[in-house]
């Protein structure tokens, strides 16, 4: 039926990279051997998914939305991919993203750009934008995405879907394409939290190819989604994601929700995290500056793209062609902005300082926590904007994150579930907890869910 219904839809919504009907049908033959056989599944066997591009998957090609990857198969699934499999979840396809997960829209893509199912004129969201319009068009019921900077989060907002970050460190990165290394941090996208929650069971806990994975168990999530109960909760509200900058519809929904939760019996109270406004120009030191080394390892030489290798050429030279034809625009410009944050003379006035603003938003969360359970905000400060209009203009491309990169700079577990609509198009409330605190979040989650 999904398969039925990605043929019937994605040539207006684009969330797809690759889709391969009778590979995905001979998966799902042999879930049905292993049940005949008698092995024991998981909850989620025989579920159709959708992996963003960015994970390793030995019977498909994998190419983080790069030129550079064109044509390029992975040896190794990745831990995500090989334990979903194990579990007896059946891929559809890999979706769409921008290129190596830098953005916010999917325009950077070096493919296509997926388009939101609610306003086809509307961008999905990014990174993860062909994952969250997969799964809000009913071509997938679940899907995986990466955030780094909130590439989960903001889609889900705008496509009125449930996506959640886990704590960094809580999925494992083995197999995902590096984008930078101390943020990036796969998680689940749902149509409700509960789907979400046994998904992320799914692929979450310690993995020793993953050597910043932590070695806790996996929080209680599913137990969590399933008894939604916020009685006696204190829910902090955050003072600097308000105000200016925020669309009306955006802060109405917002202000609904905290109403709800208030109704349910959680305590509210306006917190103050007077560091979270840093929160965006550090990411955009720190993020380049990881990808700049990331980056490095496409040598034309190991993956992909190979040009103008005709005996004629140095193997830098080779190498330099390669990256000018194989890198878009906005990876180039991560480069080159990482490339110069970590050079000598300048790594301490802009590295050294965005690592210090880091430290500060951990102390704003450690200060907050101590006084709530959860703090909620916004997931996004608008709906879903039109395909183009940020597309020249990176800056007003970047304050889609605002809100949703504080969890990522100090690795705390945040989701973002939908909250209502703002002129017909949906709007995200974003929940965060502590490190190791994500079952709080489906918690929370699960109980104001629209
Ligand atoms: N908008 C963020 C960026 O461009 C999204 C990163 C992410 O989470 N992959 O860096």
């Amino acid at each position: 039926a999904h398969l039925d219904r990605i043929a019937a839809v994605d040539g207006r919504v684009n969330a797809f990279l690759h889709v391969d009907r009778e590979a995905t049908l001979a998966q799902a033959r042999k879930v049905d051997e292993r049940r005949a056989a008698g092995e024991e599944l998981g909850p989620l066997a025989g579920v159709p998914i959708a992996h963003k591009d960015v994970f390793t998957t030995t019977d498909m090609p994998t190419t983080a939305g790069s030129k550079i990857l064109e044509g390029w198969r992975p040896p190794y699934d990745a831990t995500v991919t090989a334990r979903l499999r194990q579990a007896g979840l059946v891929i559809l396809g890999k979706t769409n993203m921008d290129e190596f997960a830098m953005g916010s829209s999917t325009e950077n893509s070096a493919y296509k750009t997926s388009h939101n199912p609610w306003d086809l004129e509307r961008i999905p969201g990014g990174s993860s934008g062909g994952s969250s319009a997969a799964v809000a068009a009913y071509e997938a019921p679940l899907s995986t995405g990466t955030d780094t900077g909130g590439s989960i989060r903001q889609p889900a907002a705008v496509t009125g879907i449930v996506g959640m970050k886990p704590t960094y460190g809580g999925s494992s990165r083995y197999g995902v394409i590096a984008f930078a290394s101390s943020l990036d941090t796969p998680g689940p996208f749902a149509r409700n939290v509960l789907d979400a929650a046994l998904l992320h069971e799914a692929f979450s806990g310690h993995d020793p190819m993953d050597s910043t994975s932590v070695s806790q168990a996996v929080p209680p999530v599913v137990e969590a989604a399933r008894h939604a109960d916020v009685n006696g909760l204190r829910v902090g509200v955050v003072k600097e994601f308000a105000g200016d900058g925020y669309e009306a519809g955006v802060s109405a929904r917002f202000t609904e929700a905290v109403e709800l939760l208030e109704s349910l019996g959680a305590k509210v109270v306006e917190v103050s995290c007077p560091h979270f406004t840093y929160a965006l120009p550090a990411y955009y030191l720190i993020a380049p500056s990881e990808c700049s080394s990331n980056l490095a390892r496409f040598d034309a030489m190991r993956y992909g793209l190979r040009v103008g290798d005709d005996g004629s050429r140095s193997a830098e030279e080779v190498m330099a062609l390669t990256r000018a034809e194989g890198f878009g625009p906005e990876v180039k410009r991560r480069i080159m902005l990482g490339t110069y944050a970590l050079s000598s003379g300048y790594y301490d006035a802009y590295y050294g300082k965005a690592q210090q603003v880091r430290t500060l938003i951990k102390r704003d969360f450690e200060a907050a926590f101590e006084q709530v359970d959860v703090l909620v905000s916004p997931t996004t400060p608008t709906t879903a904007f039109p395909i183009g209009e940020r597309a020249d203009d990176p800056i007003a491309m970047y304050l889609a994150d605002l809100c949703t990169i504080p969890a990522n700079l100090t690795g705390n577990a945040a989701i973002s579930v939908p909250c209502g609509l703002s002129d017909g198009l949906p709007v995200g409330l974003q929940i965060m907890a502590p490190v190791l605190g994500d079952d709080r979040v489906y918690r929370v989650g699960a109980a104001v869910e629209r």
